[in-house]
């Protein structure tokens, strides 16, 4: 009997890189993905979309099956490239929704290469030099911090969220040892302010430590952490007999870019270890996922400002500066190169100022009993991941060798002056006002009111005076509608694309605060663009006002 199924594997072969070089099929590689770029490229318009935004059909998706058989890799390739009709084109100039960027070139080269190869780095058995590449981006990225690089250590993991779930996990141990073994058996706390970012929650509860003890920080005007109510917490908190698991300071709020004083909490932390003769050092856990990268600038000769920045630019940068050039005093922090470092997702490093912290993870040789026998690079021994692809590596490295200090230190500043172009021309017109004026980030938050309102002392008003709640309201829903004309229009092809956050933060009676929010993260941004999104937000007033 012939072998009926030869034909269908012979079909399947020609789907895989050859194992064994063969230019023909190569170039039907290489072809194949130029295709699909090709038909994406097809979907490209003036819109900050590719294609157009349909109808989505979750009942027709629920009820999909396997079919019985496969089809042409042609026809695979051109039924994937239909799912990106409708997404919104993140490196566009018009597109200013959120902290999502368009990957590098290099940086998704670096990805492709990890997916052709498939390396683990969970061991350098299956991974060889992916996982030397892992142990120089951690090298490069703790150094660029101001961590000892010959101390320090690094991981990548599945996330911002990843990095501060190792982070107070590590914190967790400190505290309550033997948690891995024996689960948590005390009371214990993590600090961190009502901005921080909510994936505390998410921590908090996996790790076992429940959400309610995650004690909220209010945070100062300027969405950073308020000092003194934290000592006051953390007394109160010490006092009764809990553990303190962690601080988690935020660098870079993701709202409004409010950057916490990590110094002054690593100072309370050192006061309260001798004041309660605490038998650990509570945990500091800097989530910097998004501001790590403005350390560049840390050694920037701002006076001598040789990259011909704005003064109000360097203004900014060194505003950012004077905070995250304390990130060396945290114990360990989160870093995303897919926040704002141009790599694609997922790509986060967690890194420790001492390496002996990760080992506080390990588990017992004796249940991985088919791994991690020999070897120089085995982190599998503790990381919470099994496998880890080199994706996220590969393309971080990519980044940090095409862009250099000089490199991001130009796209940032770009970014940066952008944002402060928009402030100013948001601050010279009557009608609108920025709310994170003391944020220096490429984030601005901005409120717009009705023609008359007099914007000077109405921000302040409706943030303070529960007398003026119902002014406040009316403008939450005024700034709604001017979100839903400038929505509509950039999707109609004018104008720019941003979001809105429906609670900037609450006012001092509770109310929240809603803003329009620009969030400039692409290179390609350009004084233009903000001058269209100002002349925008005007046509809005005026729209709703003859509506
Ligand atoms: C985005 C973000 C996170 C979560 O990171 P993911 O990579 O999305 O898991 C955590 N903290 C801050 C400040 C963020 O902005």
């Amino acid at each position: 009997m012939p072998c009926a199924y030869r034909p269908v594997l012979d079909k399947i072969r020609q789907a895989f890189p050859q194992p064994v070089s063969d230019r023909v099929h190569d170039s039907y590689f290489v072809h194949s993905i130029m295709r699909a770029l090709d038909e994406v490229d097809a979907l490209k318009s003036e819109l900050p979309l590719l294609g157009q935004t349909s109808e989505t059909d979750y009942e027709a998706a629920r009820v999909a099956s396997l079919e019985e058989k496969g089809v042409s890799l042609e026809e695979v390739t051109s039924r994937l490239v239909s799912y990106l009709r409708g997404m919104t084109i993140f490196g566009h100039p018009r597109t200013q929704q959120n902290v999502i960027q368009q990957p590098s070139i290099p940086s998704l080269i670096g990805g492709l290469l990890a997916s052709l190869y498939n390396p683990n780095i969970a061991w350098d058995e299956y991974s060889r030099r992916v996982a030397l590449a892992e142990v120089e981006v951690s090298a490069m990225t703790a150094r660029l911090v101001g961590y000892d690089p010959g101390r320090a250590a690094g991981l990548f993991t599945f996330g911002g969220t990843g990095t501060t779930l190792y982070g107070v996990k590590m914190g967790l141990e400190k505290a309550c040892p033997g948690t891995m073994t024996e689960g948590v058996r005390e009371s214990a706390v993590l600090f961190a302010s009502d901005a921080a970012h909510y994936c505390k929650y998410n921590v908090a509860g996996w790790l076992g430590l429940g959400t309610r003890n995650v004690v909220l920080v209010p945070t100062t005007p300027s969405n950073e952490m308020d000092l003194r109510e934290l000592g006051r917490l953390a007394r109160a908190a010490l006092a009764e007999g809990r553990r303190i698991a962690a601080f988690v300071v935020t660098l870079g709020t993701t709202d409004a870019f409010g950057l916490d004083d990590l110094a002054g909490v690593v100072a309370l932390r050192d006061t309260l270890v001798e004041e309660f003769r605490l038998p650990y050092r509570p945990h500091v856990h800097a989530d910097a996922v998004i501001g790590w990268a403005w350390a560049v600038f840390n050694d920037y000769d701002i006076e001598a400002n040789t990259l011909g920045f704005q003064r109000r630019t360097v203004r900014a940068l060194a505003g950012a500066c004077r905070r995250v050039r304390h990130l060396h005093l945290a114990d360990s922090l989160g870093v995303d190169f897919h926040k704002t470092g141009f790599a694609p997702y997922v790509s986060s490093l967690i890194l420790v100022r001492a390496q002996d912290d990760f080992h506080l993870l390990n588990r017992s040789p004796e249940q991985m009993p088919y791994l991690y026998h020999f070897g120089d690079y085995r982190p599998g021994m503790f990381t919470l991941e099994t496998s880890r692809g080199g994706n996220g590596v590969l393309s971080a490295l990519a980044n940090l060798r095409l862009f250099g200090k000089e490199g991001l230190r130009v796209t940032l500043g770009h970014m940066v002056e952008m944002a402060q172009l928009l402030r100013e021309h948001l601050e010279g017109h009557a009608a609108t006002t920025v709310l994170n004026r003391d944020n220096f980030g490429t984030v601005t938050v901005f409120r717009v009111y009705p023609p008359g309102v007099d914007t000077f002392s109405v921000k302040h008003r409706e943030l303070e005076d529960v007398g003026w709640r119902d002014s406040l309201l009316r403008h939450n829903e005024y700034n709604r509608r001017v979100y839903d004309y400038i929505h509509r229009e950039a999707m109609a092809g004018r104008g720019v694309a941003l979001s809105l956050t429906d609670c900037y933060r609450r006012t001092s009676y509770g109310e929240p605060v809603v803003g329009l929010k620009s969030f400039i993260l692409s290179p390609f941004v350009d004084a233009e663009h903000v001058e269209d999104l100002v002349r925008q937000v005007l046509a809005a007033q005026v729209q709703i006002a003859n509506s």
